[in-house]
């Protein structure tokens, strides 16, 4: 049977945990470096990048993460999950690192502090429907490099469009919540890449 790792260090661990449940598939939470070999895809979940950023450090996690994402894990990270996955930041704090796992430079808090939380309907552009998406202080992709696949976009307050959600190679993130949402599609994809 398929097992799927929580990162469950800090944020809605839960959440994500009920969203694999219901596509079938068995979770596993994972705060160890030895329970990273007992599964088969990971998830980075929404929460806070510098405290999740802090623990990984903490409990000997990032550089194991690394490389198995490096050795190819299938990973999806949402919100905070996503600037994890980042390799450069934009307004991340003194000091804060990240799994450099896909090519593109993310903006932390980008939809402005102002709006703390919003709902917004986007394309799925891998096939044209619709989807509701949740953002929590969310960051954007301010620019991706080559291999980068945008799944997703959405404007900003200033009517600029960016990616919210992309694909490189099996790593995908969002800087959404499909996680709160009900929206299956997001995990569903991460299984396929199992
Ligand atoms: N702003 C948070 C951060 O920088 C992310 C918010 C979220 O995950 N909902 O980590």
């Amino acid at each position: 049977m398929t097992t799927v790792g929580v990162l469950a260090l800090q944020g809605d661990v839960r959440e994500h945990a009920a969203a694999v449940s219901a596509l079938g598939a068995q979770v596993s939470l994972v705060r160890r470096p030895r329970e990273l070999d007992e599964v088969d895809a990971i998830i980075l979940p929404g929460g806070e990048s510098t405290t999740i950023d802090k623990l990984l450090r903490a409990f000997d996690l990032r550089d194991p993460l690394m490389a198995r994402i490096e050795a190819g894990l299938p990973v999806l990270g949402s919100c905070a999950g996503m600037i994890l996955l980042a390799t450069e930041l934009v307004d991340g704090i003194e000091g804060q690192q990240t799994l450099e796992a896909i090519p593109m430079t993310v903006r932390r808090n980008a939809f402005g502090r102002q709006v703390d939380s919003a709902e917004a309907s986007l394309t799925w552009l891998p096939d044209g429907s619709p989807m509701e998406a949740t953002f929590i202080r969310a960051p954007w992709v301010e620019s991706y490099g080559e291999g980068v696949e945008v799944l997703a976009t959405a404007d900003g307050a200033d009517g600029t469009t960016h990616a919210v959600a992309v694909q490189y190679e099996n790593r995908l993130a969002t800087a959404f919540h499909p996680e709160i949402s009900d929206e299956p599609r997001v995990h569903q994809r991460l299984l396929e890449l199992i």
